[in-house]
């Protein structure tokens, strides 16, 4: 069923968040996104953006996506009638990069269709499971002993997968006194491109404590290196940052430089192209799970509908939003009960959102017509 987009709010959103978030790259108190909306036919879709403040996880930022929405992403759809999500694929393909902005745009779009077909956007991008197991990624703690203590807590909720963000100075010390308190649990780590190929011998010292994998380790643009360490240590290496495109998936699969991936949605540019991701991975016997960027209610929603699809065989990063937000914009609230989250079966989105609350956190707001 076609459908003809008459109209598009952009807004620039910040949501305190309940605690800082702190990575390699640096610290988050307030999540600062976008969010977009696309009307048609009386309907609403709802997308959200990855792409932060500042441009160190990825190049984009809010201000750039913004940009590249509303110059060139917006101007595609505005008046137009799509018979699918996929028309926009291919419509903004001339745009190079901009991946997040075009996640946004995409997800926005598969939550709108999804409601025309009255399917859940779970059903409609072809997940089948009515429930999917999540793990939590927890920033880096101050001390070693702030670290375990973390992990228990976040254990006893019954998170299915744990992962510890870590960088130079803080690693070995932090994944052994975890171990040791917990000797089965699986458990993860994230370096967001803290090491070099020079670390080979340090990281391999995390061997040891049979993790599940380790994420991320070198710089984001080389999978040569990356294939190297693979090389060098045993603990499987899952890529995130380096995975961009399915050319990105072929190229490390060819080097040998990927054990697993992580998808984001937004970090390649559409579902499109995370399901094409997902499709040549379990064609190549590599693991997928779905990973998450501190997203609010919308964003999350999409997530899970991504990991309800039955090739995302790990626990995701898709943890409870009460975690992160004191107040979301979605209902009811995306909570995991003993680590597994109901995946929402309503149509579309699949969670409403809440207009005061979003009226609230709406730092800007702009509105597009043909
Ligand atoms: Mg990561």
């Amino acid at each position: 069923m076609g459908l003809r987009i008459e109209k598009a709010i952009l807004r620039r959103v910040e949501m305190p968040l309940k605690f800082r978030f702190r990575t390699s790259f640096g610290e988050t108190t307030v999540k600062n996104f976008l969010l977009l909306e696309l009307r048609a036919s009386g309907l609403t879709g709802w997308g959200e953006c990855v792409a932060e403040e500042g441009p160190f996880f990825s190049s984009e930022t809010v201000t750039s996506a913004a940009s590249i929405t509303r110059q060139f992403l917006l101007p595609l759809l505005l008046g137009r009638s799509l018979e699918s999500p996929a028309d926009f694929e291919r419509m903004a393909s001339p745009v190079r990069g901009n991946r997040m902005a075009k996640g946004m745009v995409s997800a926005a779009l598969h939550s709108l269709f999804a409601l025309a077909a009255g399917q859940s956007l779970s059903s409609y991008i072809g997940g089948s499971l009515a429930e999917i197991e999540v793990g939590v990624s927890l920033g880096l703690s101050q001390t070693v002993e702030e670290t375990v203590a973390n992990v228990s807590r976040h254990v006893s909720q019954g998170y299915r997968r744990i992962k510890l963000k870590i960088e130079p100075g803080h690693d070995i010390d932090r994944v052994a006194a975890v171990r040791e308190a917990f000797p089965v649990i699986a458990l993860t780590v994230d370096a967001n491109a803290a090491y070099s190929l020079k670390d080979s011998d340090h990281l391999a010292r995390l061997d040891a404590f049979h993790l599940d994998y380790i994420e991320q380790p070198l710089h984001h643009e080389d999978l040569l290196e990356h294939a190297k360490l693979a090389t060098r240590i045993e603990t499987p290496i899952c890529l995130d940052e380096s995975i961009r495109s399915l050319r990105d998936l072929e190229l490390a699969l060819a080097l040998e430089a990927v054990d697993v991936v992580n998808i984001k949605m937004g970090r390649v540019g559409g579902f499109e192209e995370a399901l094409r991701i997902e499709e040549r991975a379990a064609a190549a016997g590599i693991p997928v799970w779905c990973g998450g960027m501190l997203e609010s209610g919308v964003g999350r929603a999409h997530n899970i509908a991504l990991a309800s699809r039955a090739g995302f065989t790990k626990p995701g990063d898709t943890a409870s939003a009460s975690r992160y937000f004191d107040d979301d914009i979605v209902e009811p609230l995306l909570d995991a009960q003993n680590g597994l989250m109901s995946v929402p079966r309503k149509s579309g989105l699949g969670v409403e959102i809440r207009h005061d609350v979003l009226a609230r956190v709406t730092a800007e707001i702009e509105s597009f017509t043909p």
